[in-house]
């Protein structure tokens, strides 16, 4: 820890994200009581079966707590987030994917949201994951069309429809042989993710994973299963 970051704890001592309470620990991602309460996916529970991509993983469920600390995070901007919010999504892609991957890219805002939020909440995890992991992370993706929020849509088909043809391949973009993990905040229909990762396979991609932070389940609950045992803190 250098001075800087300590005297930053002292004056903003780093808060679990989910809960606000402040951190015993303020390297950690989670307090304790989160640690034991938040909705931890396992075993099959954490993969969602996503078109075009080779799995899409998520530690946890889109359950009350995280659902308001990702909103925390999008809309009233926390940017801090992604720092606690990307260790347990390395941890959860190192325990799922042990063979690694070549490159960590994101699913892109459009250029007008990202002048609105002032960040691309997406592109911040991607950093974060990649280098805990010590992966490489570069922007691979475009968003051509600024669509309506797919939290807005209820309707697989309409956020189908609301993603098709969004996104393009950023010039020069060149996949061959890549294993490529494919970043976002949230995945509920896979929709913005297999529009993505359809377009990384054409530019040669050999696997591409999604990583995501929670998992929306389309269908009635969002609960998961609630153990603390997967995705194991660092
Ligand atoms: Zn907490």
């Amino acid at each position: 820890m250098t001075l800087w970051t300590a005297a930053l704890d002292l004056f903003f001592p780093p808060k679990c994200p989910y809960c606000h309470k402040v951190l015993d620990d303020p390297r950690a991602p989670v307090c304790p009581g989160c640690q034991v309460r938040l909705p931890w996916l396992t075993g099959r529970a954490g993969e969602k079966r996503v078109d075009f991509t080779d799995g899409c993983f998520s530690p946890m469920a889109y359950g009350d707590r995280v659902r308001e600390a990702v909103h925390r995070y999008k809309f009233q901007r926390v940017r801090a987030c992604a720092v606690p919010f990307g260790a347990v999504m390395a941890q959860c892609l190192a325990d799922r994917l042990p063979q690694g991957a070549d490159l960590i890219t994101w699913c892109p805002l459009h250029k007008k949201r990202l002048r609105e939020r002032g960040f691309d909440q997406a592109r911040l995890l991607a950093r974060e994951v990649g280098r805990r992991l010590d992966v490489p992370v570069r922007g691979t993706l475009a968003k051509d069309r600024n669509t309506r929020p797919q939290s807005e849509l209820e309707e697989e088909s309409a956020r189908r429809a609301n993603a098709l043809g969004a996104y393009s391949l950023l010039p020069g973009t060149d996949l061959t042989g890549k294993r490529v993990v494919l970043v976002d905040d949230v995945v509920t229909s896979g929709s913005t993710l297999s529009e993505c990762a359809q377009l990384l396979r054409r530019a040669g991609a050999e696997a591409v994973y999604g990583l995501t932070l929670a998992q929306a389940r389309g269908n009635g609950g969002e609960d998961g299963d609630f153990s603390p045992e997967n995705c194991k803190k660092k």
